[in-house]
């Protein structure tokens, strides 16, 4: 079989559909090629949390947030390992990213607040469950639009070049057979990370050996698909690969899955963290990667999720993944007591511990004799603006047992701000452009919580746009 369009788009995750959409709006025909038989990918899986700054608005001034403090907290918080324009170009065009999806129709939640390892009240999240908002939106579009054309159970396999220039894919369809796909225009590639490649993720954590290990006893949040294929496939016609030992993990796995589903967070304030004895032990508030490597210091490398009703006041409500808190109660995957003392008994960790961290940690929120003063892990985030958190103090309580899993790779294909793959000579890759997870450099050491989804947004549209302008 061979196929033509005028833009080709590898994967139909987050950054891949946004690419699409964005060819089509600018005229172009386009082919998405999907290794699964659905759109989505891990952008699907997400908590949903997506960073953007409207500087200038009331929101942003009421938190002291601008594009600029963007900026700086994700340099600082990849430890200035982020390619410097790359991160600008994110930060700066990440509500209009917004402004975009709310235009195709996509719905928000008033307000934003703070994801975990998100560093700052600026995540804005879809009404949707998950990242679920992002493809109805996509696939909305594409019924009141005819162009793009979806090819599903379709692996890609190689990239075809010609004369030096990118001009399409070779594929297996469903059944083994050859697809050929050329593009007119340009070739996207928006394959995602690697995270479910465990000899992949090994090999790239000896570089930096940022964890202790990688090896298949680590879960891992991604869905099965996300292998690493389009950095395989990128490699091999001479991209360079950027930071590839930079992987994140999540202190929040689920103990059987490694899944983020079960997980009974809200946001970063009004929860801690504590271990098997009942103790706190890190920064709730801070790094993804710092939080993480202190969870594999604590005993089993387990964790408790703790709160109270101010999340839950009827135990209908849901958490991050459409799931209520009652349900979790239910099947065994969360705990709920009216005393502090019961939950304790639950989750077998000495009553009098968890008693006393709860306490320390309540002085620091509204009301506290400590109210807002960083406490003795550095914790500064205590209290969100608009629910004015006073602690965890109103029963019933709640926890949940988290554990590490591999949760984003930030290296990948090198890339300019235009989105054009960059060669190991330093110079571009004619034809090929790439966006989301299968790049590298934006997000450096670590990566904040709510980035992810505003680099799909923002570098799959600037994707969408390279490659319907490139030609031949
Ligand atoms: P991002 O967040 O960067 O958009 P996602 O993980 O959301 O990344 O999406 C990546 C998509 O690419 C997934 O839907 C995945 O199934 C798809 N994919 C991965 N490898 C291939 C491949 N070889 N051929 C086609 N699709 C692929």
């Amino acid at each position: 079989e061979e196929l033509t369009a005028d833009v080709v788009v590898i994967g139909a995750g987050g950054a891949g559909m946004a690419a699409a959409v964005t060819a089509s709006q600018n005229g172009k025909n386009v082919i998405v090629i999907e290794k699964t038989a659905n759109m989505g990918g891990n952008t699907a899986l997400a908590g949903g949390a997506l960073n953007a700054v409207d500087d200038g608005s009331e929101t942003a001034l009421a938190r002291n947030d601008s594009v600029d403090f963007h900026y700086q907290q994700t340099m600082e918080g990849g430890d200035n390992q982020g390619d410097p324009e790359l991160v600008r170009t994110l930060v700066e065009n990440a509500w209009d990213g917004v402004t975009w999806l709310k235009d195709l129709g996509m719905q928000f939640q008033d307000g934003v607040f703070t994801v975990t390892g998100g560093m700052w009240e600026r995540a804005h999240k879809p009404v949707e469950p998950e990242g679920s908002g992002f493809f109805k939106t996509y696939k909305e579009y594409m019924e009141g639009h005819d162009g793009i054309t979806m090819k599903y159970n379709t692996k890609a396999e190689s990239l075809i070049v010609e004369d030096g220039v990118v001009t399409g894919v070779e594929c297996t369809g469903q059944t083994g057979n050859k697809v050929t796909v050329k593009a007119n225009n340009g070739v996207v590639l928006a394959t995602g990370g690697f995270g479910q490649n465990v000899e992949m993720r090994q090999k790239y954590n000896e570089e930096t050996k940022l964890w202790p290990t990688l090896d298949e006893t680590i879960p891992s949040t991604n869905t099965s698909a996300i292998t690493g294929d389009g950095i395989v496939m990128a490699e091999a016609i001479g991209a360079e690969l950027v930071q590839m030992g930079n992987i994140q993990l999540l202190p929040l796995g689920d103990p059987e899955t490694g899944s983020l589903s079960g997980n009974i967070e809200h946001a970063v304030e009004s929860r801690i963290f504590v271990n098997k004895e009942g103790s706190r032990f890190v920064n709730e508030g801070g790094r993804r990667d710092e939080m993480t490597l202190a969870l594999f210091e604590q005993p089993d490398t387990t964790m408790y999720i703790i709160m109270d009703s101010d999340t839950y006041p009827t135990g209908d409500e849901v958490n991050n993944f459409n799931e209520t808190i009652n349900s979790l109660v239910a099947a065994g995957r969360a705990y709920k007591a009216d005393t502090l003392e019961e939950l304790a008994a639950q989750i077998n960790v000495p009553a009098e511990n968890l008693v006393k961290s709860v306490e320390e940690y309540n002085r620091h929120c509204l009301g506290g004799d400590l109210e807002g003063q960083a406490d003795e892990f550095g914790r500064t985030l205590f209290t969100d603006t608009d629910k004015k958190n006073n602690g965890i103090n109103d029963g019933p309580f709640y926890a949940a047992e988290r554990v590490p899993t591999v949760h984003h790779t930030m290296g990948g294909v090198k890339i300019n701000t235009d989105t054009q793959v960059i060669g190991t000579d330093g110079s571009v890759i004619p034809g090929l452009f790439a966006a989301g997870e299968v790049t590298g450099g934006i997000h450096g050491a670590n990566r904040l919580g709510g980035n992810a989804l505003t680099d799909t947004v923002v570098f799959g549209r600037i994707a969408g746009e390279s490659a319907s302008a490139f030609t031949r």
